[in-house]
This record gives C-alpha cells, sequence and structure tokens, in this order.
C-alpha cells in the first residue's frame, strides 16, 4: 500500500506547517495555496474521502475549520473566505486522505473556486429531489 502523505504528516514523519489541531484533526498550510493562508484540515484517522469518513470524524474536521476560518480572520484580515471540499478525481480531489480547504479570501483576489452555474427547471429539481428523497 502506498504511503499516505496526510497520514506521514498527521504523525510528524513528514513536515508541514501546522496552524492547529486537536486530539481529532490537523490544520496545516497547503503548499500549493490558491491563496495566503491556504489552509488543509484533514482527519487524523485515515479515511479516503466524505463517502469513507464517519459522520463523527466530518463533524469534528467541522469543528476545526470553524476555529481555523476564526484564526485566519484575525491573523490576515481577508475580506471573506471559502470552504471547499472533493471527493473523488471527479471533483478535483488530488489526495485520497479526506481534507477541507480553508482559502481566505480578498476582494479582486481572482481567485477561482467555483463552478458555473445555470438555472434549472422545476421539473429538473422537482426529479432529482424525488431521487434523493427515495434514497433516504
Ligand atoms: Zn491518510
Amino acid at each position: 500500500m502506498d504511503t499516505c502523505v496526510f497520514c506521514e504528516i498527521v504523525a510528524g514523519r513528514a513536515p508541514a506547517y501546522r496552524v492547529m489541531e486537536d486530539e481529532h484533526a490537523v490544520a496545516f498550510l497547503d503548499r500549493a495555496p490558491a491563496a495566503a493562508g491556504h489552509t488543509l484540515i484533514v482527519p487524523r484517522n485515515h479515511a479516503r474521502d466524505v463517502w469513507e469518513l464517519p459522520e463523527d470524524a466530518c463533524a469534528e474536521v467541522a469543528r476545526l475549520v470553524h476555529r481555523v476560518s476564526a484564526l485566519l480572520r484575525v491573523a490576515l484580515a481577508p475580506d471573506g473566505l471559502s470552504v471547499t471540499h472533493a471527493t473523488g478525481e471527479a471533483a478535483g480531489q488530488d489526495v485520497f486522505h479526506f481534507h477541507a480547504h480553508v482559502v481566505p479570501r480578498w476582494r479582486g483576489d481572482g481567485v477561482r473556486l467555483m463552478w458555473e452555474t445555470r438555472r434549472a427547471s422545476s421539473q429538473e429539481l422537482q426529479e432529482v429531489l424525488e431521487r434523493v428523497t427515495a434514497a433516504r
């Protein structure tokens, strides 16, 4: 099995610019930041993606996302913040240990994290809702 770089960081065997951590999750600076202060939050226990991550572990990551967001606001005074996550290659996931991105944002920073949108029809929304409702 290949070594997981985020597990190596969590264990302290790989270097990282650790921003904050607790007993459940670790936050460190992304080495290829979209903006200054771009931070990754990972659970200490390996999980490939959100589908593999236990619900409680997801909540613990979210708790650290919240704390890091507050820290970055004080430290860097951004105009805003983007929080993103990708599960699967199709979504752009590149390291297969669950991670959330916290990206400080400034007006006019040119950072593009979002997708292009289009207006959905009521029929399309209703069909999706029916599939989701049936799967609950
Ligand atoms: Zn891992």
